[in-house]
């Protein structure tokens, strides 16, 4: 059985079993060490998660059932001397035996796979040479550090403007200052305006104090020109450098984290999960983008990975650093309140303007005649000919559609019917490429229909657009353009997506779309005009961070434009032109946003001003779930506190997903702690089915 040891008590006293010593060590240092182990009791607490499921989910998998070890070859070596007679009689009887031992020098070895790349026929010498007792074959231990091959030239420190000299300034501030007194520090800086060379000097000054330093970004901005970046600038001590992200093989992952567990790596830098890195003596965590939803963990345990940087950052001692243009309202809020403090980059780094963005408004562009109005509702006449300049004048454009696949649902012209999943509340988007109709949720396939099930007609046609067919109707018009696609459909291998950019960067494409993948991160000088396509997409949902999220990702989008000596311009396409989501970010005001999203929250007692916890039954069984639902409702209302809130229980907006009736609850508090000892102590009480699982997901992030 394998465990962790979490605390040492005395054995006196104990009667009635025998204890036995531990069969082995996963490792000879703690996978958990004492702070770690500090941090997961406060999750386990916090997020009503059991002590064991959090340390779990610390420890990575492969290294946790110890699956894969270090990668080896077949190498082989020599056994004894060979004299220059020996050698001379084999080279007569056989050469490439003989040439092989010739190469291998007394206590090296060589490479099987080396070896038979020279030439085909050394397995057969090879294997000769061992029967006849020259040789060995051993297994020889080969490093995978993924960046291994390339060759990083340093990069130098920047003289910083005045603002991030600030900015720097209050982050050493705090790294000097008493545990009790550091605060975590949110770095607002618009697009561009060097948060990261600021990311940079902080943690160069934690190095040269012998202190360990954790980065955290989004698994989606962990793109090679993200990583470089730190490379390069720490190329001395590059293989000190532990990079962690989900691109990785296994054996890559399980070496970056031998690298961390051996003391070696000075600076993690990594997803959600790198802020278990088991480093010890951490000054500093970084936490990039710290708005972006992907540090929400949506399995067990729950946690909010930026959340939790900030506790680990006070267990350690360390300074905590959030970056983001557009701070979460939880974030800002803490700095309003003095939880935070605030640094403020308000100009970009090398002084360019901010993009201008104009809205188009789709409500009048749908108007357009027949033959156009396909096209028009996709791409409208304005963002047409902004691309139309951008190709002439040799620049490039970008533009951004977070849907993809052909066309999101297929609907019967005569009836009205749409093509659902089987298994799931979602229709089925189209995907013309392997001609299937496809479910997002549960990855449900089938063959596109001819007829209308329910009404037999054969008008079935294709609504909305997805990615795919973007870049179809570019090429009608755009006829001479070179277009680049990037989604999960034409990202499969993991190479795949850096050399599209790239090539990208290498001006090889004129016109890229793509979805989420292309928000964040990326730095393309030339790129002038970003199209937003569907700006509604993220609007209409029942969520009541909508609008922040569509806020956030408008600001963005629009970051990727004008980025080089070029002034930038966005295009949003919207039917909701008046929409304060909207408004506030063509006109980059962050705060204008917050403070009319932070009134309405408060009103509405939404977080920030709350902890909202989703509670959810789910089963096969619809009426099971349901009961189950109102059973808790029931009972966590019995005694409720006043100062809480609860909904009734009621189908969650996707009701069903991958044939699981799912009902929820949502609670809100302004102590978490309490309610979450108050659905503890009712959930504990009760026993449900055992086909219905209740989750418990405090902070919320996700509510569909
Ligand atoms: P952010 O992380 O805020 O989006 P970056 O750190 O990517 O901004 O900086 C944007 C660009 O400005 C980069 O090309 C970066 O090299 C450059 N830059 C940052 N700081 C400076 C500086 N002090 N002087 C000159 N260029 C800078
Ligand atoms: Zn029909
Ligand atoms: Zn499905």
């Amino acid at each position: 059985m394998q465990g962790t040891v979490i605390s040492v008590a005395p054995i006196e006293g104990q009667e009635g079993f025998a204890l036995r010593p531990l069969a082995t060590l996963l490792h000879p240092k703690p996978l958990v060490p004492p702070t770690l182990l500090e941090l997961a009791g406060w999750m386990s607490d916090y997020y009503a998660c059991r002590l064991e499921v959090v340390v779990r989910g610390m420890i990575p998998e492969m290294i946790r059932t110890g699956s894969s070890g270090f990668k080896t070859q077949k190498a082989i070596r020599l056994r004894k001397e060979i004299t220059i007679e020996e050698l001379e009689a084999l080279r007569k009887k056989a050469p490439r035996q003989a040439a092989i031992l010739e190469e291998l020098k007394p206590g090296s070895t060589l490479l099987l796979s080396t070896l038979s790349a020279q030439h085909s026929s050394a397995p057969q010498a090879v294997k000769r040479l061992e029967e006849d007792g020259w040789i060995e074959v051993v297994d020889e231990v080969q490093s995978r550090d993924p960046s291994r091959s390339e060759q990083f030239l340093a990069s130098q420190p920047l003289a910083l403007t005045d603002e991030q000299a600030e900015a720097l300034r209050v982050i050493e501030l705090d790294m000097e200052a008493e545990p009790a007194d550091k605060r975590p520090i949110l770095l607002k800086g618009v697009t561009g305006s060097g948060k990261t060379e600021v990311y940079l000097q902080a943690i160069a000054k934690v190095i040269d104090q012998g202190q360990r330093v954790i980065v955290l970004v989004p698994e989606i901005s962990l793109t090679p020109q993200t990583t470089e970046r730190f490379k390069r600038r720490f190329a001395m001590i590059q293989d000190q450098v532990a990079i962690i992200h989900s691109h990785l093989s296994e054996g890559e992952r399980h070496d970056e984290w031998r690298k961390i567990l051996d003391g070696k790596a000075r600076i993690t830098i990594g997803a959600r999960s790198a802020i278990f890195a088991p480093m010890e003596n951490v000054g500093l965590i970084v936490v990039d983008e710290e708005h972006e939803n992907t540090y929400k963990q949506e399995n067990p345990p729950r946690y909010q990975g930026r959340d939790v940087a900030v506790v680990r950052g006070r267990i350690e001692g360390a300074t905590v650093l959030l970056g983001s243009a557009t701070p979460s309202l939880e974030s800002w809020r803490n700095t309003q309140n003095g939880k935070y403090q605030l640094v403020e980059l308000t100009r970009r780094a090398d002084d360019q303007r901010m993009p201008v963005t104009r809205i188009v408004d789709m409500r009048s562009e749908g108007r357009r005649k027949d033959g156009q109005k396909q096209v028009a509702t996709i791409i409208s006449e304005p963002l047409r000919i902004a691309i139309d300049q951008r190709i002439a004048r040799g620049e490039q454009t970008i533009l951004f559609l977070n849907r993809r696949g052909y066309s999101p649902s297929v609907v019967c012209q005569e009836c009205g019917h749409r093509v659902e999943c089987p298994h799931c509340s979602v229709t089925l988007t189209y995907h013309e490429a392997d001609s299937r109709l496809v479910c997002h949720l549960c990855g449900f396939q089938r063959v596109p229909l001819k007829k209308c099930p329910e009404c037999k007609s054969g008008t079935i046609f294709m609504a909305g657009f997805g990615t795919e067919r973007v870049e179809q109707v570019l090429h009608k018009v755009f006829p001479r353009a070179r277009i680049a696609r990037i989604d999960t459909d034409t990202m499969k291998r993991k190479t795949q997506l850096e050399d599209t950019l790239n090539d990208f960067k290498a001006q090889k494409y004129d016109l890229l779309i793509g979805t989420q993948m292309i928000a964040k991160g990326l730095h393309f000088p030339n790129v002038t005009l970003v199209g937003v396509l569907n700006a509604d997409l993220g609007l209409h949902i029942p969520d009541f961070r909508a609008g922040e999220r569509t806020f956030q990702l408008l600001t963005q989008v629009a970051g990727r434009a004008g980025r080089g000596h070029l002034l930038g311009e966005v295009l949003v396409q919207t039917f909701t032109p008046h929409n304060p989501s909207i408004q506030y970010a063509r006109h980059h005001d962050f705060e204008g946003f917050a403070t009319q999203e932070l009134e309405a929250r408060r009103t509405l007692n939404f977080p920030p001003f709350v902890h909202v916890t989703l509670i959810t039954a789910r089963s096969e069984h619809e009426r099971r779930a349901q009961f189950c639902a109102e059973t808790l409702h029931k009972r966590l209302v019995s005694d409720l506190p006043p100062e809480f809130l609860i909904s009734d229980p009621m189908p969650s907006p996707l009701v069903r997903v991958a044939n699981q009736y799912r009902f929820q609850v949502l609670m809100r508090a302004k102590n978490p702690r309490r309610m979450v000892s108050h659905i503890r102590k009712h959930l504990d009480a009760l026993t449900f089915p055992e086909d219905v699982i209740v989750t418990v997901d405090i902070d919320a992030y996700n509510l569909s």
